[in-house]
């Protein structure tokens, strides 16, 4: 079966036709500057990159024109839409209302609007990119995969914050955590690749990327995850601050004049490690930064590393021991110099680093010595194909 895996953001789409016997990716791309001008990218497996603009004022709009990609005469990955069997449809928030993937009713649609308000900015436009599916492909079997599903195994005490229990009770205040679809197909992944069994294991999955966050993983469960209530919460990111004293908004909001939104935008936008390197989101310019001895850039890298390490060293006392920790996104499949800071802290636990090995990038790969206590890994992440595999196994 071809299986349409679709992302929707809040003016941007990206989409990957997966045939869910081969697992091969089809066709895939993106677009961009919804509901602005609007850019289609496209791309047939083996094939060039085709960039057209085009005029995007809806995502259905978007929508239609990756379809007509899809089937177009000269470089369409398929004959007729016929052959899309399904449709997988990310979901950043299911709230405590969804502990696994579901297929789509307007029920299942109505109960993820109440959610909402927990994703403000993402839930509306996942939603937005479902109901233009349903109106351009109707009687297409549809799932929601959501970003929050897999960490829905958290004990209370990881989920509970210390604040009023009536804020949990009322609002739903909690640590939900997010990249879910991630840690669940790296931790499986990883266990399939080095021959363990998930139901007899303890996995850390450090999923490093623009956006970060890690996860404790026993026997195939989730327990604890640094992401919480929002994305905000856990590690310092390329521009999210990630934990802080709660009290230096107030004390920055009066320094700089700030309102609550003025804070926030700060937090979100302009912290981790941006705001540390006052250069860029990006750890490859942080690398060449520090390689020009700037030393505001080797701050960011130090400060990263130092804090995935010290959430790895909570979640192995979480857990109570680690067998397998996995290194997973654009930093933490790319960037060998972060993994190598962060194993070094992890001598404690018996790991001992293959150097040769941790240069590598991009594939699965052991990156720790055979007499290592804990086996370390690069496993690339692949949500697009975990979205495939859950969308099949619902319809
Ligand atoms: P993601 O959010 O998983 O797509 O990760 C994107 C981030 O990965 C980028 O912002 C970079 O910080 C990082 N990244 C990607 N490629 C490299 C690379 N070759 N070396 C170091 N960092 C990289």
């Amino acid at each position: 079966m071809n299986v349409l895996v679709i992302n929707c953001g809040s003016s941007s789409l990206k989409y990957q036709l997966i045939n869910s016997e081969s697992e091969a990716v089809l066709a895939k791309g993106l677009c961009e500057r919804i509901g602005i001008d609007g850019v289609l990218t496209y791309q047939k497996a083996g094939l060039d990159k085709e960039v057209t603009e085009a005029a995007m004022p809806t995502h259905k709009e978007a929508i239609k024109l990756v379809l007509d990609a899809l089937v177009n005469d000269k470089t369409g990955a398929i004959a007729s839409l016929e052959e899309v069997g399904a449709v997988g449809h990310r979901i950043v928030h299911g709230g405590e209302k969804f502990a696994s993937s579901a297929v789509i009713t307007d029920e299942m649609l109505a109960t993820v609007e109440e959610c909402n308000e927990l994703a403000p900015l993402h839930n509306p436009a996942n939603l937005i990119g479902i109901n233009a599916c349903k109106d351009l492909m109707p009687g297409v079997p549809m799932v929601g995969v959501f970003d929050t599903a897999f960490h829905q195994t958290m004990p209370e005490k990881a989920y509970l914050y210390g604040l009023p229990h009536e804020y949990y009770e009322k609002y739903g205040v909690r640590r939900y955590g997010f990249h879910g679809t991630s840690h669940s197909f790296v931790s499986k992944h990883m266990a399939d690749f080095l021959g363990m069994d998930i139901n007899n294991s303890k996995i850390i999955v450090a999923h490093l990327g623009n956006g970060s966050s890690i996860s404790a993983v026993l026997n195939g469960k989730c327990v604890d995850t640094s992401m919480g209530l929002t994305p905000l919460e856990g590690l310092p990111m390329g521009t999210r601050s990630g934990d802080i004293d709660p009290a230096i908004m107030e004390f920055i909001a009066k320094k700089e004049d700030l309102d609550i939104a003025g804070v926030m935008n700060v937090l979100n936008k302009k912290s981790g490690v941006l705001g540390i390197s006052k250069v860029s989101s990006d750890f490859r310019d942080l690398e060449d930064g520090m390689a020009e001895g700037n030393k505001l850039c080797e701050a960011a890298i130090e400060v990263f590393s130092y804090k995935v390490a010290k959430y790895i060293g909570s979640y192995v006392a979480a857990m109570n021991g680690v067998d397998a920790i996995a290194f997973t996104a654009g930093v933490g499949e790319n960037a060998p110099i972060v993994r190598e800071k962060v194993m070094g802290y992890l001598g404690y636990l018996g790991i001992a680093v293959d150097a040769e090995a941790n240069s590598k990038r991009g594939k699965d790969l052991v990156i720790s010595t055979p007499d290592s206590k804990v086996k370390v890994c690069i496993i690339p992440t692949n949500e697009e194909l975990a979205i495939a595999r859950e969308t099949v196994a619902l319809v």
